[in-house]
């Protein structure tokens, strides 16, 4: 499987990272490998000294499928869930300016965290959930993915150009402001809603 990342997918979140606010999806992958499963602790890496969180809406893919067209794309995915997109935030920037690829940066070992996912029937409006990310019980991001620039229907017909989704690939819809950094000793707790989705300590 595959992990579809969506970058400034927030207008804000592209402005605070002094981004430009993005004609068209920008998208990056990371491999199955990076995957941290729900509520297992977040080790920092040895390589960066700034990691940060990126607390994302994801979107589970339930059926294969190229070119689909955004009024076909409900078909396509069937869960929601709540992750985690950790990010060496130093390696990336220096990455950004040489114009080099993001991999060594976005795709580590444990850098895609997977919360719990819930069908699609226990959300009323996907393009209204709101959701948020809490640290050592301090509030410190919260969107609405009302607020996307691309919707869930949107991300999936643009990257299914690009690339087959196939079952069991997600889809992280992007961050919005707030991103921060972690340190050892820091509890991290996603809700969509009121609803806990994931809690796990960075070791
Ligand atoms: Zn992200």
């Amino acid at each position: 499987m595959k992990i579809i990342c969506i970058g400034r997918n927030y207008a804000k979140h592209a402005s605070e990272l002094k981004n430009e606010v993005p004609q068209e999806p920008v998208f990056f992958l990371k491999p199955d490998s990076s995957i941290l499963q729900k509520n297992k602790p977040f080790y920092i890496p040895d390589f960066t000294n700034e990691v940060h969180y990126e607390v994302e809406v994801l979107f589970r893919i339930s059926r294969l499928g190229k070119n689909i067209s955004t009024k076909f794309a409900p078909r396509y995915y069937s869960e929601v869930g709540l992750g985690v997109d950790f990010t060496a935030r130093d390696l990336q920037q220096e990455l950004k300016q040489r114009g080099l690829p993001w991999e060594k940066a976005k795709a580590f070992d444990a850098s895609a965290v997977l919360g719990k996912f819930i069908s699609l029937d226990q959300v009323e409006d996907l393009n209204n959930i709101s959701f948020s990310l809490k640290k050592n019980g301090e509030l410190v991001q919260e969107g609405n993915t009302k607020d996307m620039l691309f919707n869930i229907d949107e991300l999936v017909s643009y990257t299914s150009k690009y690339m087959t989704l196939k079952i069991g690939d997600i889809i992280f819809s992007g961050t919005p402001e707030g991103v921060g950094e972690v340190m050892i000793g820091d509890r991290l707790q996603g809700y969509i809603g009121e609803q806990l989705m994931f809690d796990f300590m960075v070791k």
